[in-house]
């Protein structure tokens, strides 16, 4: 038998090309099992995880997959399976293991789906961690392209996100029995197995910065499971884990070991809480907004026809009489006090964010203290004091320049001003201050975001 007629099965490009002889018939090349228009031809018990017992029953069980391990077995045999991923799936009553064999089918699975399964026998396991973990011992194994009989969804379409999401039949009115803040599982409050990191597993991780309102801690989910964090969005998803991997440091270190269990914004009334949080927390003004270049565009106002030149005092009325209204046009002003020597000497030249943490630097790139990764930065608005003009005052920091606008405003680009010397800070300063600017602005109060004035062009 050719070697290559199995690796055919795995790469996308050519699954259903059959060589004459290969051992397989066509049939077998035609049709990847399992199929959405599998159909049961017996009659299944629709059960929920906490009533299941062990023995031989036809059963369909709906649940979200928790947690997922992928255990590849190649077998050079064409029908054997060639794996197993072992799933933790839990829908509100319980969890349960399912290991799910393969042979040909690679499943996409991740963290949070909705999930049926179709099985004829329910085990138990003795909470060896080989068949099924203590934190779910009531598992099946089913192998749905070699077991007529056995079947495995992903509701991909037809789930709303309504289902499964009430772990331990979790009540809004009671905290759940056994959940703890971060900063309560970092003081010792765990009673969880060792976690050990298996050595070898050299397959690719992600690392996920998780907070609540006590700590923060690191969440790392290590191969197949890895893909799962692609989804969730920051501040927003919720996670409730359940038997963490761990180790503490100076923040807790979380992991999935074969009992965690990790739900995806369960519906719970501590999730709700932890978003209505983290919505606050990111309410707070960031220390350098980027220039909303979707919503003003500078060659367009520039190119305008009719150019009006704004008082602060009419920007104001302005805004205030009409919120929904975009409001283009030019502004007068001075410059009070500039603080581009004092944010030299503490390197404050230049800022940014990342994971909802201000980032200073007098560099045009920085690495991020929390996740590594680079941020580029963008020159500190807070190098300008006071801005006035005969009507109003806008304080430090609050105007939003675009790349543009500073460059025309202190003559250089970032990366020459990082790289300047303390005499040109202190000449920029002496040229800039009190100097009569005319600044292209724009504002709209649509989206809070954007609620600042924003600046897209500086004339001398
Ligand atoms: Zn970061």
């Amino acid at each position: 038998m050719p070697a290559s007629s199995i690796q055919s099965y795995f790469s996308s490009s050519s699954p259903t090309k059959s060589c004459p002889g290969d051992g397989f018939t066509s049939e077998e090349l035609q049709a990847p099992s399992p199929t959405p228009e599998w159909m049961p031809v017996l009659d299944y018990e629709e059960s929920d995880i906490a009533s299941l017992e062990a023995g031989p029953r036809y059963l369909t069980i709906m649940g979200r997959i928790v947690n997922v391990y992928h255990t590849p077995k190649p077998s050079k045999q064409p029908k054997s399976a060639q794996g197993f991923f072992k799933l933790m799936v839990a829908d509100d009553t319980g969890v349960m293991t399912v290991r799910l064999w393969y042979a040909k089918s690679l499943y996409a699975l991740k963290l949070g789906q909705l999930v049926t399964l179709w099985t004829v026998h329910i085990s138990q396991g003795d909470g060896q961690v080989g068949l099924a973990p203590n934190a779910a011992p009531i598992f099946t194994s089913i192998f749905p392209e070699n077991e007529r009989n056995c079947h495995f969804m992903i509701h991909e379409r037809s789930d709303d996100g309504t289902l499964c999401r009430r772990p331990f039949g979790a009540k809004d009115n009671q905290v759940l029995p056994g959940l703890m803040t971060l900063r309560n599982f970092t003081d010792g409050g765990f009673d969880v197995d060792d976690f050990t990191n298996k050595n070898g597993n050299t397959s690719e991780s992600v690392y996920v910065v998780v907070l609540d309102d006590t700590s923060e801690g690191f969440l790392t989910l290590y191969g197949s499971v890895s893909g799962s964090a692609s989804a969730w969005i920051p501040y927003q998803t919720a996670l409730l884990i359940a038997n963490p991997g761990w180790r503490i440091d100076r923040s807790a270190k979380l992991s999935l070991n074969a009992n965690t269990q990790l739900y995806i914004d369960p519906a719970l009334a501590e999730a709700r809480y932890l978003r209505a949080l983290t919505q606050r927390l990111i309410k707070r003004e960031h220390v350098n907004p980027n220039f909303p270049h979707d919503v003003f565009d500078a060659k367009e106002a520039e190119g305008a026809a009719i150019k009006i030149l704004y008082k602060l005092s009419d920007i104001d009325e302005f805004v205030r009489t009409n919120p929904k209204e975009k409001a283009v046009g030019y502004m007068s002003i001075i410059l009070t006090q500039l603080n581009i020597v004092v944010n030299y000497k503490r390197e404050m030249l230049m800022s940014n964010e990342c994971c909802g943490k201000p980032i200073f630097a007098s560099k045009v790139v920085a690495r991020c203290r929390q996740c590594d990764r680079e941020c580029t930065l963008r020159i500190n608005p807070r190098i300008l004091g006071d801005v006035i003009d005969e009507t109003g005052t806008i304080s430090t920091g609050k105007l939003i320049f675009s790349d543009a606008a500073w460059e025309q405003l202190l003559g250089r680009t970032a990366e020459q001003l990082v790289s300047a010397s303390l005499e040109v800070m202190k000449y920029l300063e002496q040229r800039l201050l009190f100097l009569r600017l005319t600044l292209g602005f724009g504002i709209h109060l649509g989206n809070e975001e954007i609620g600042r004035l924003v600046v897209w062009c500086v004339k001398m």
